[in-house]
Parts: C-alpha cells; sequence; structure tokens
C-alpha cells in the first residue's frame, strides 16, 4: 500500500512571507491536492530569537488569500493547539511542542549518535581565534570532537555531574567518519556527499529546552507522518543531516521524499530576489502590505491590486511550466498539471511585467459587473457614490486599458468628477478666437438634440463643425480639454454619451474658468 500523502509547509515566524516562500506553499499545495492529500501547516518558531510578532498571522492570512489555507494545523484562522481527529498532531507550533524533543535527542546520546558538549562560548571563542591564526577556520567536527570537553571523554559520572551543573550545555550529532550519503532529491536527481565534509551539528540545547530547527523538523515531520518535503534550496546543505537522522533513529525505512525547489532571482537574474528588492525596483515581494515595528511599510500584492488568482497563476509560473502553451491556470487546472517533474533545477527570474501581465488578463476575464462592484468600492473610499449602472457603463468604456481595478481611478477619474484645473498646453495649441463662440452653438445644438446616446452625437456634430467650415481639430480637442482636463481618454463622443446631455453641457459651459 502506498503511504497517504502529506505534505507540510514549515515557515520559520521570523517576518513577513516574501513571495518565495508563498511558491513553496503553493507547490506542496498543488502536490498534496493532486493525490488526494493533505497539506499541513507548521510553525517553526523554535528560534526565539528571531521571532516576529504578528508574522504567524501573516502567514495564516496569505495563504487564505492565496485560495490555498492548510487541512491541518489550522481552524478559524488560528494555529490549533489541541488535537482533534482533524487535528491529530496539535499543538502544530513548535515551541508548544518542546517536551517532545528532548526525549529524542537522549535517545541519540544512549545509543550513540550523538554526545554533550560542554564548551562554553568563550572557550569556543578561543579555538575558534587560535584557528584563525592559524589560517583556518574553525569547525565543530570529527576531527575536532575529541580535544573539545564533550561526554566523549568523559565517565559517566563526569557527564553527569557536568549536566547537573548548570544549562550550558548542548546536545550535539557525532556525524559518522567517511560514510557516503547517498541522497535522492525529486528535482535534482541522485546526491552523494561524504559524511567527513559535514560538522557536529547542535541538536539541542539545555540553556532553553529547546532543540534547533534540524531535531524539531525531523521529528516533527516523522510525527506528523510526512510523506514528501517540498522545500526551498537553502535547506539542501541540511540534507545530508538530516539523512543521517532518520538513520540514527531508524526511521530510515519511512523517510520522507525530498524536493529543493531552486531560488526566484532579481528580473536581471542577477542573484537572489530579496525582500528589500521590491520597494528599490518598485513591485511588491510580499502577499500582504506588511508594516515592521519600525512602522515601515512594505507593499503586497493584494494592497497593489492584484487578483489572487492572478498572484497564484503567476508564483505557480516562477520554476515550473506545464509544457504547453497554455499560461492561464485557475488553482484546479494548476493542481491537475502540477508535477515536480516539470520543475526547474536553475532559479527562475522574476519579471514584474509579466506579473502585471497575468494580472490583465485576468481582469479582462472578469465579468464587467464584478469590476464595477470592485470599482464602487475603491470609489466609495474617495468619497464618491456613482450608481451602479454608470459604473458598469464607465468599466464597459475603459475595460481594455486596465491592469488593475484601481487603473479605471485614474484613467476615469473625469467620469466621476469634474476637472478642476485644465491642460494649458493643449488650450494654447487648439483654442482660436472664435473658439467659444462656437462652443456655444454646439452647446445649444447639444441642448436641443432629443436623444444623446453616441450615435446621435457622431450623427450630429461632425456634420455641424463641417457646415460651418469650422476646424475639425481645433473643436473636438477644446471639447475634450472641457470633458477631461487634459488630452487623455477614449472618444469624445463616447465620454459625452456617458456623461449625460446635462452634465455635457455644464462642463463645456465652464469654458469661462480656463485661464
Ligand atoms: N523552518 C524552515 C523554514 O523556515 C523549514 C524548512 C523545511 O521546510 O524543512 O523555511
Amino acid at each position: 500500500m502506498t503511504k497517504r500523502t502529506r505534505v507540510r509547509f514549515a515557515p520559520s515566524p521570523t517576518g513577513p512571507l516574501h513571495m518565495g516562500g508563498v511558491r513553496t506553499a503553493l507547490y506542496n499545495y498543488l502536490y498534496a491536492k493532486k493525490r488526494g492529500g493533505d497539506f499541513i501547516l507548521r510553525i517553526e518558531d523554535t528560534d526565539s530569537q528571531r521571532f516576529v510578532p504578528g508574522a504567524e498571522e501573516y502567514i495564516i492570512e496569505a495563504l487564505a488569500w492565496c485560495g490555498i489555507s492548510p487541512d491541518e494545523g489550522t481552524e478559524g484562522g488560528k494555529m490549533v493547539e489541541t488535537p482533534s481527529e482533524k487535528h491529530p498532531h496539535a499543538p502544530y507550533r513548535q515551541s508548544q511542542r518542546r517536551e517532545i524533543y528532548k526525549d529524542y535527542a537522549l535517545d541519540l546520546v544512549n545509543r550513540g549518535f550523538a554526545y554533550y558538549a560542554f564548551d562554553t562560548p568563550e572557550e569556543l571563542d578561543s579555538v575558534r581565534a587560535a584557528a584563525e591564526a592559524r589560517g583556518e577556520t574553525f569547525t565543530y567536527n570529527h576531527q575536532i570532537r575529541e580535544s573539545m570537553r564533550t561526554s566523549l571523554t568523559m565517565t559517566q559520572d563526569e557527564i553527569q555531574a557536568m549536566t547537573e551543573r548548570d544549562n550550558r550545555w548542548v546536545i550535539r550529532f557525532k556525524m559518522p567518519v567517511d560514510h557516503i550519503i547517498k541522497m535522492n532529491d525529486q528535482i535534482r536527481g541522485e546526491i552523494e556527499v561524504n559524511s567527513s565534509t559535514l560538522d557536529d551539528k547542535v541538536l539541542w540545547k539545555a540553556a532553553d529546552q529547546l532543540p534547533t530547527y534540524h531535531l524539531a523538523n525531523v521529528v516533527d515531520d516523522r510525527l506528523m507522518e510526512i510523506s514528501d518535503v517540498i522545500r526551498g534550496e537553502e535547506w539542501l546543505p541540511s540534507l545530508p543531516l538530516h539523512y543521517m537522522l532518520y538513520e540514527a533513529f531508524g526511521w530510515s525505512e519511512s523517510r520522507p521524499q525530498f524536493a529543493h525547489l531552486s531560488l526566484l532571482l532579481k528580473p536581471d537574474g542577477k542573484g537572489k530576489l530579496s525582500k528589500r528588492d521590491g520597494d528599490r525596483l518598485g513591485f511588491p515581494v510580499f502577499p500582504l502590505e506588511w508594516k515592521n515595528e519600525q512602522g515601515e511599510v512594505s507593499r503586497g500584492y493584494r494592497e497593489d491590486g492584484y487578483f489572487p488568482e492572478a498572484f497564484v497563476n503567476l508564483l505557480a509560473f516562477l520554476g515550473w511550466n506545464p509544457g504547453t502553451e497554455q499560461e492561464i491556470f485557475s488553482l484546479e487546472e494548476l493542481t491537475e498539471a502540477f508535477s515536480l517533474e516539470r520543475v526547474v533545477k536553475s532559479g527562475a527570474k522574476f519579471n514584474p511585467d509579466k506579473a502585471k501581465w497575468f494580472n490583465q488578463e485576468y481582469l479582462r476575464k472578469r465579468d464587467t459587473g464584478s469590476l464595477a462592484s470592485d470599482l464602487s468600492i475603491l470609489l466609495k473610499n474617495r468619497g464618491i457614490d456613482a450608481e451602479m449602472t454608470y459604473v458598469a457603463n464607465v468599466v464597459e468604456l475603459f475595460r481594455e486599458r486596465a491592469v488593475f481595478v484601481h487603473d479605471f481611478l485614474d484613467m476615469a477619474d473625469f467620469m466621476f468628477t469634474a476637472p478642476e484645473n485644465y491642460d494649458l498646453k493643449v488650450k494654447e495649441k487648439f483654442w482660436k478666437e472664435d473658439t467659444s463662440e462656437i462652443l456655444d452653438q454646439v452647446i445649444n445644438m447639444f441642448s436641443e438634440m432629443p436623444s444623446f446616446s453616441k450615435e446621435d452625437i457622431e450623427n450630429r456634430l461632425p456634420a455641424m463643425i463641417k457646415e460651418n467650415g469650422w476646424q475639425m481639430g481645433s473643436v473636438m480637442n477644446c471639447l475634450r480639454l472641457l470633458l477631461v482636463g487634459e488630452s487623455k481618454g477614449p472618444g469624445v463622443a463616447d465620454i459625452m454619451a456617458l456623461l449625460g446631455k446635462e452634465e455635457t453641457i455644464l462642463r463645456v459651459g465652464r469654458k469661462s474658468l480656463l485661464p
């Protein structure tokens, strides 16, 4: 029987989730859902020094916004703390599981796979300094562990005395010597490392009674019956140790399969996409806006106006492709199409223009009614209460050019409020001596029109201009200036028909306001 697919996203709450982190969560989600499996959220907060308040809530909210909420680990937007049928492994926050790990660390010591190390920070500093003086770098490994203050060279009584004396000791993994660790990665294939190149990592610290990432991560993956570990490339160097831990615990048979995802790269491909790049290069790197403790705000895809579906779609394509021409995928379609075989080994360059393209595609797919209701919320925030059918007509007229819903606010601002300022360069170019008089005649003609549709306007206005021998360019551009305030926007007849006869006459009549 094949084991049930269970994957976990295991972030440390050290700040907001970077889009690379969301991609890791998304790939885990897609992988699990395709197999009818479980997607679990576990909070790896054993490093209390790096804990950032609000980060956990942020992570949960970001996943919910993307539509990839975990099956296990959260309930009602909070981490589950007590076990239940649906969440049998609670708590899912490692700091609340602290009692679990010590026994595992001690078990390794008792069976000779780990040892106590009593070196004080001062002692470690001096060994490090001595090594540096010799031009070497200090590594706590098989070559030096016998010469350090460890349980490897002590009697049982000495060890007991030392562990009882104070809390300044740790448990380190005793990395075997000259052992070829053969690993398999679902994206990278076979990997081999000689254990002699690895150091003796700390697994557990008496000072805070907490495990380090490695021990907690491996133990929890085991206890939570994780079948596949899909995580960022930065954890690949930890894989040999994790393999050795599975071996030491006697769990190799049920070890999860591993897949390490390549990095997201800056738009120019030079280096990893960092948290600071967004603000520097003008695009968001976080799913949601984040305000740090100093009050500095980093922009988020949500607040920048991205649709969550577009964000998920563009994220999926950063490091994966379906092998076909299709680029627009719903979450369900992604679930269907996703496979680790099609995840690339090389880094994925982030292209901010392509990100916008995705959003525009989703905007084009939206029906006018739903865009109008999104837009009317933005309008209300600006104190503008417009009728829904009117808003929908504006959306219809401008939708081809919008990338985000908020673009309507900029592009079509004049459809909701009459211009207060006028572009004088336009006036200089098109306003003639007789323009004011011409516009009076145009207003008269408008007021006599029984109906004011775009077609009606197109039938009457150009004909009137021609009959009177007026300059088409001059009249039309001056009309636009009075309606819009500048020379942007769709066709003048479109604008006038939508504004309606009354508003059009009002705006054109304001010509005396032109400086
Ligand atoms: N806590 C680790 C992180 O912050 C998890 C790595 C893993 O998935 O094993 O990314």
